[in-house]
């Protein structure tokens, strides 16, 4: 007999309820496709529309409770996180198939990010000023957005929301949450999360579904004031163009096309490490990942020697397994991205000094590992790419690194500077003084100096420059600045009328 399938919901207007016509997608594995992990409902414009409306009537309630007491909920929500964490981390790992480590990673990103906010709704600082006339006083203090819409990735399934949500609601708004088809199991456990902690009904609203039906009505929704996208550049584009027609906030999260600097000062073995680290970390499917290895030419053919040895001993497998170092890509569609650039790279005359391929299976092998299965993709490494190749400056994210060779720190940061993304960098240098000027002039939102492109923190402000992002930021103090609106209020006790820029020139 079959196993049942379990059936997941959206949440909406505090009530766990189907799409309003009925109609469910199912979650797969991407380590095992044939295993299916849920049905979840493939929502629509309509379930959208209540979804707002019910966010808005919670605002008008939410935006009055004390900003501590909204941290306080926070606080529990990080002490749930903490008890339920390898819980979780094996459902990530299940539906989006990065290894263990790295999903509780994920979640302690998201543990993290709700200790860090409960304390900030004690620390919404407002500025006063003294007034220009007598008998005045000037203040300045953050108030809540509104209805703010949230549409998330894969990659990240638990920490991208928690940046978003947990800052959003400690600062009085409330949210209509779309997570990414791929992992919204994830996502049903945050929200549940939240509800045990209690968050009151309707301030946050989930709702499964596709991008360009559940996303494409938030970004239009005329009650949302705020959109929050992560995701791809060409998708942040359409997201960001309809919300500059109804001039609704948004916050822009998108591409990278990230590079690990080595110099020939360098600690080769750290270095090393990073870069492995920072090329096939989570299948290279993180959006810091290192996707370009910029080697200076004295090192460069005795790094690659050992870079290659190295990723060439890198395990496959299921995320579950203990003895995986890399897991399957997300889904086929992705890997057959992944393939294409590989064809590309190889008609543009590069070397592909490791990998380039699907796995074969294991038969006759003894290990118990099937990769037939799943989507894996060897990991890639192509040597001699020049900096105009379409491997160097498109985003494949997948686990395919690009080395180039420099020959100079000034060489490095201008072949650093050349794509059009500016999300992370990486330096390995023992020189203070290089150090210093790759951290002043690589436009990127993040620079590692000495570790991998990857390993934002919590509290730091998180974000890309040039087609990564739009001058917003994720993360620590700096995403109160998305969430909140300032109000300026002036108060005159002076008992008559005081003409600005007239009664005191
Ligand atoms: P994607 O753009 O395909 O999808 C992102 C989200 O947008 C999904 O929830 C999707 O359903 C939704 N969406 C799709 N079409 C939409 C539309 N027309 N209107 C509104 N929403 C729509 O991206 P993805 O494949 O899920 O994620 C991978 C990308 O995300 C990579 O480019 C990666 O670099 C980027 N990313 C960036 C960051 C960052 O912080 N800069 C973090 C993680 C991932």
């Amino acid at each position: 007999m079959q196993p049942m399938t379990q059936k997941f919901q959206n949440y909406i207007g505090g009530r766990w309820s189907d799409s309003s016509d009925g109609k469910t997608f199912e979650n797969r594995n991407p380590a095992n496709w044939q295993e299916v992990l849920g049905t979840f409902p493939l929502s629509t414009k309509e379930d959208v529309d209540r979804a707002a409306k019910a966010a808005e009537a919670a605002f008008r309630k939410w935006r009055l409770v004390p900003a501590p007491e909204r941290g306080s909920i926070m606080r529990k929500v990080g002490d749930i996180m903490v008890a339920r964490k390898e819980e979780i981390a094996r459902i990530m790992t299940r539906e989006m198939g990065k290894p263990l480590l790295e999903t509780r990673g994920d979640v302690q990103e998201g543990i993290d990010t709700a200790y860090y906010c409960a304390t900030e709704g004690r620390r919404l600082f407002g500025i006063n000023t003294p007034s220009e006339l007598r008998n005045k006083l000037n203040l300045s203090f953050r108030v809540p957005v509104g209805v703010c819409g949230l549409i998330t990735p894969w990659n990240f399934p638990m920490a991208i929301p928690t940046w978003n949500l947990f800052p959003g609601l400690v600062a009085g708004n409330t949210f209509v949450f779309k997570p990414a088809e791929d992992t919204p199991q994830t996502a049903t456990v945050l929200t549940e999360i939240l509800l045990e902690a209690g968050l009151p009904e309707g301030c946050l609203n989930l709702v499964h579904g596709a991008g360009t039906t559940v996303g494409a009505a938030i970004t239009e929704h005329p009650v949302i004031r705020a959109i929050s996208f992560t995701g791809s550049t060409a998708t942040g584009r359409i997201v960001a163009e309809a919300c500059g027609r109804q001039t609704k906030h948004v916050c822009l999260e998108m591409g990278g096309k990230n590079a690990e600097i080595v110099m020939d000062d360098a600690d080769l073995d750290l270095a090393l490490e990073g870069a492995l680290w920072g090329a096939f970390g989570t299948t290279g499917q993180r959006c810091t990942a290192t996707s370009r290895l910029i080697l200076h030419e004295k090192i460069h053919d005795e790094f690659v020697q050992k870079l290659v040895a190295q990723a060439a001993r890198l395990r496959l497998g299921d995320g579950l397994e203990s003895t995986t170092d890399v897991g399957p890509v997300i889904n086929e569609k992705q890997r057959k991205n992944i393939e294409r650039y590989v064809r590309i790279g190889r008609e543009e005359g590069a070397t592909c000094a490791l990998g380039g391929g699907i796995p074969g299976g294991q038969a006759g092998s003894t290990d118990p590992r099937d990769l037939t299965k799943g989507w894996f993709f060897q990991p890639t490494i192509f040597t001699g790419v020049t900096p105009t190749m379409r491997i160097a400056t498109e985003e494949i994210f997948g686990p395919v690194l690009s080395v180039l060779k420099c020959s100079s720190l000034e060489e490095a940061i201008e072949i650093n500077n050349s794509v059009i993304y500016g999300l992370s960098s990486s330096i390995y240098t023992r020189d203070v003084n290089k150090a210093m000027v790759a951290a002043r002039d690589l436009e990127t939102g993040i620079t590692y100096i000495n570790s991998a492109t990857i390993g934002a923190e919590a509290h730091m402000p998180f974000g890309g420059v040039k087609a990564t992002g739009n001058g917003h930021r994720e993360g620590g103090w700096a995403v109160f600045d998305f969430y909140t609106e300032w109000k300026s209020v002036y108060i005159d006790y002076s008992g008559k009328l005081q003409r600005a820029q007239i009664d005191n020139s």
